[in-house]
């Protein structure tokens, strides 16, 4: 058989050895779909809203309802949604602004957090002099995970126990760049049930970026206070072209308003002259976007794993993100497998992306992301810090024919099944 046949037939034995994990895909979208769709009745969503405001946006019926839809599909009190939060980090800076106070300690409770956090935090020498919230007089503890990527449940009580100044308890959902599972709702319940036990003023605040509607439910129906993340991830179902959310308890959320715009004014101003309609259909569309992703992802784990690679997750295993991580071992593989990743995207197939310094990274990082809106993850892309051992993170796809099809294109490039 010639490769590109014994690669056809690799993918289709993956296929079948998937077909359970393709079920149960299925059945959280029916779940997730149900739950939008209601939403957007009892919003009742009409055509109107996704017309153009300018100015001030002072009573923007488009934008107040994109808000509301956001809390019921989340499971959430309240929710602000808006073109003007440019990234997850955006939002996340925000929430934490918007509810720690000088003399306030942030506890992350999940390890070290995602990288670009580093600078909003004042981690080191990150962010110095950029406003960091350690330059406001906001401390930083930490509770890494366990070594098998759980919760440290006695850590985190011993942490509470000892320190009274903890106001806000973070927690990354999603893996990151880091090697270890997406933590678990069930998980994160549980966490929030020992802070709440601590204290039910002490919120937690859950970086929810690429865990929206991967399981059947949100951190914020298990205890979480509060919820942030990117359009041009999960929620924004690929047809987002910008934004942020945070969603959670109303007065939470209202405090981050405050941060978002300005004190006095908060959520009441706020235009948009494109129109909110990709908002709206992005969300709509999102579970069946998300389930797309994760068959890719699944797919990509199955095949690695069986050609030696080590994989995370592990095929089969419960996942709470869409990403699927793979450790090459080695420089060029990473890169081989990025470039392959961007020569089977529908954008800038003819480009190579190569390693660079990005801003609020720490080290170089390879991005393949050919995707119509630019730098969007929830559309297929890839992407990886050079660091040993060398992890490439695969990440979304707006079907699972371009994540069989970009596969094909990796195996092809790193000689897999060559005779
Ligand atoms: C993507 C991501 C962020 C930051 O989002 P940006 O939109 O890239 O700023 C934060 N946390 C996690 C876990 C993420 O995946």
């Amino acid at each position: 058989m010639e490769q590109p046949a014994r690669i056809e037939q690799r993918i289709l034995e993956a296929e079948s050895a998937l077909e359970g994990v393709f079920r149960r895909i299925d059945h959280t979208e029916q779940s997730c779909f149900e739950r939008v769709l209601n939403a957007f009745r009892e919003c009742r969503v009409a055509s109107r809203h996704f017309a153009p405001s300018t100015g001030y946006g002072y009573g923007d019926e488009g934008r107040e309802t994109l808000e509301k839809l956001f809390a019921k599909a989340l499971f959430a009190e309240d929710a602000l949604v808006r073109p003007s939060i440019a990234s997850g980090t955006h939002a996340l800076a925000l929430s934490l602004f918007g509810l720690l106070r000088p003399g306030d300690t942030l506890l992350s409770a999940s390890g070290k957090p995602y990288d670009t956090l580093e600078s909003v935090i004042g981690i080191g020498e990150a962010g110095k002099g950029q406003g960091s919230l350690a330059e406001y007089g906001i401390r930083y503890a930490q509770v890494d995970l366990k070594a098998d990527g759980g919760i440290d449940m006695d850590a985190l009580h011993t942490a509470l126990e000892q320190n009274p100044s903890i106001r806000v308890v973070a927690l990354q959902r999603s893996r990151g760049y880091a090697w270890r599972p997406s933590l678990s709702l069930t998980q994160i319940g549980q966490a929030c049930k020992l802070v709440h036990k601590k204290s039910p003023h002490i919120i937690v605040l859950v970086d929810n970026c690429y865990g929206e509607f991967v399981e059947e439910t949100e951190p914020t129906s298990v205890g979480a206070d509060l919820i942030a993340g990117s359009l041009i991830k999960n929620p924004g179902g690929g047809l987002a072209p910008t934004g942020g959310y945070i969603a959670g308890r109303a007065a939470l959320v209202e405090r981050c308003a405050y941060r978002l715009t300005s004190p006095g004014i908060g959520r009441e101003v706020g235009s948009y002259q494109a129109g909110y309609g990709p908002f709206y259909q992005g969300l709509f569309q999102a579970p069946h976007t998300v389930a797309q992703a994760l068959k890719g992802a699944a797919l990509f784990g199955m095949v690695f794993e069986t050609l030696g690679f080590a994989v995370n997750p592990p095929p089969g295993a419960p996942r709470g993100d869409i990403i699927q991580a793979v450790e090459f071992g080695s420089a060029e593989r990473l890169i081989a497998f990025c470039q392959a990743v961007q020569a089977a995207s529908p954008v800038d197939s003819f480009a190579v992306p190569e390693p660079w310094a990005m801003p609020g990274y720490q080290d170089a990082v390879i991005m393949a992301a050919g995707s119509f809106v630019s730098g969007s993850s929830i559309e297929l892309s890839a992407d990886a810090p050079l660091r040993k051992p060398y992890i490439g993170y695969l990440q979304g796809a707006l079907s699972y024919a371009h994540a069989r099809q970009a596969l094909k294109e990796v195996l092809l490039r790193l000689g897999a099944d060559q005779q």
